[in-house]
C-alpha cells in the first residue's frame, strides 16, 4: 500500500512549523525520523492532510549540559547519536536497544517521546529519571513532566499544533536497565529502568501497560530503608503485582508478569545491589 496524497512544507523555525500545523486545523502531521510515522501513513492508517518536516529547523539536534546536572536533548537528537553521548550512560544503554542501526541513524528523541509507543524504550528511561519535557506551541512555551506527558498507548497530553523541542534528564547517580525481546531489534516484551535521583529510586516499566508504569510500591520498599537483596527481591515482587496485563499475540499475562519481576530485580540489582541508597 502506498500513502494517501498530502502537502508538504520544511520550515526554517519552530514558530512557522507551529503556524503551518495550526493552518491544518488538526489535520498536519510533524514528520522526524519518520520511522514510525512513515509506516502508519503507508499502511493508511493515518491521512494527514499535510507533512510538517522538522529536520531543517536549526537548534533542535544539540545534546546540552544546562543548570546543574541536567541534560538537555534536543527533539532532532538521533538514537544513534544519544548511543554516542557520555552525559548520562543509561541513555546511550536505552538506544543501543532501539530497533536496528538504520532506525536508529533516523529515528529522533523528540519522535519516540511524541510517538509514545509504551513498549519504546525512551519513554521508560524519560519516566525512570524523571525528566522534564520542553513543548512549544501555539500559546507559546512550557514544560510538561514525563509522568504526566504520557497519556495512553499512542496518546500524549500534547495539544493540537504542539511540538516537542527538547528531553531534559537528569544524571543519574545510579541507574540499571533490562530488557527482554525475542530477537534483536524488537519491541521490548518488557523493558525495565532503574534511575536513583536525588538518592531516590525510581523504577519505570515498559511494554506491560498503556504508558510505562511506575511501581510506587516497589519504590517506596528501597527508599528511606538500607537496600538488602531481600529488600530489592521483595521490591521486583512489588513491581510485578503492580501491573494489569492480558495476554497477547507475543506473551501471555503470566509470562510478562514473571518477566517484570526478574528484569525489575536485574535493573534494581544492576542499579543499588549491595549499596545503600542515598550513600553515594
Ligand atoms: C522496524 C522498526 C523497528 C523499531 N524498533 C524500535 C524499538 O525497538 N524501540 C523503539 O523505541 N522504537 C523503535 N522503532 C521506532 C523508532 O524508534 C522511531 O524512530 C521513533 O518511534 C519515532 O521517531 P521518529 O523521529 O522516526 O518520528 P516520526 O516517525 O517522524 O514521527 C512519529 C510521531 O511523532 C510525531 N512527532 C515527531 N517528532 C515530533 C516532535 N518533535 N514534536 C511533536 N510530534 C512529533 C509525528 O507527528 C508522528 O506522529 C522502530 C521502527 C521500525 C521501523
Amino acid at each position: 500500500m502506498k500513502a494517501a496524497p498530502f502537502d508538504y512544507s520544511r520550515p526554517s523555525s519552530v514558530k512557522a512549523a507551529i503556524a503551518t500545523l495550526e493552518s491544518a486545523d488538526g489535520d498536519g502531521k510533524v514528520i522526524a525520523g519518520g520511522q514510525s510515522l512513515v509506516p502508519v501513513l503507508a499502511m493508511r492508517l493515518g491521512r494527514p492532510s499535510i507533512l510538517v518536516d522538522i529536520n531543517r529547523i536549526p537548534g533542535l539536534d544539540s545534546i546540552d549540559k544546562v543548570a546543574g546536572d541536567t541534560i538537555r536533548v534536543g527533539a532532532l537528537v538521533r538514537h544513534a547519536d544519544l548511543l554516542e553521548q557520555k552525559h548520562i550512560p543509561l541513555l546511550s544503554e536505552a538506544a543501543k536497544w532501539i530497533g536496528h542501526s538504520a532506525i536508529r541513524t533516523r529515528g529522533t528523541t523528540g519522535g519516540s517521546i511524541a510517538h509514545a509507543d509504551p513498549s519504546a524504550e525512551l519513554p521508560v528511561v524519560a519516566t525512570a529519571l524523571g525528566a522534564t519535557i520542553g513543548v512549544e506551541g501555539p500559546a507559546g512555551k512550557r514544560i510538561v513532566s514525563a509522568d504526566d506527558l504520557f497519556v495512553g498507548p499512542l496518546e500524549t497530553s500534547l495539544a493540537e499544533s504542539e511540538i516537542v523541542t527538547s528531553v531534559s534528564y537528569p544524571v543519574p547517580e545510579r541507574w540499571g536497565f533490562a530488557e527482554f525481546s525475542r530477537r534483536h531489534g524488537d519491541f521490548g516484551l518488557v523493558t525495565v529502568s532503574v534511575a536513583v535521583v536525588g538518592g531516590l529510586v525510581r523504577i519505570a516499566i515498559g511494554g506491560v501497560g498503556a504508558v510505562p508504569i511506575r511501581p510506587l510500591e516497589a519504590e517506596s520498599i528501597l527508599n528511606g530503608s538500607p537496600v538488602t537483596d531481600a529488600r530489592i527481591a521483595e521490591a521486583a515482587r512489588a513491581a510485578a503485582g503492580d501491573i494489569n496485563v492480558v495476554s497477547d499475540l507475543h506473551a501471555s499475562a503470566e509470562y510478562r508478569v514473571a518477566m517484570t519481576e526478574q528484569f525489575t530485580l536485574r535493573a534494581l540489582t544492576q542499579a543499588i545491589g549491595n549499596r545503600m541508597v542515598g550513600a553515594n
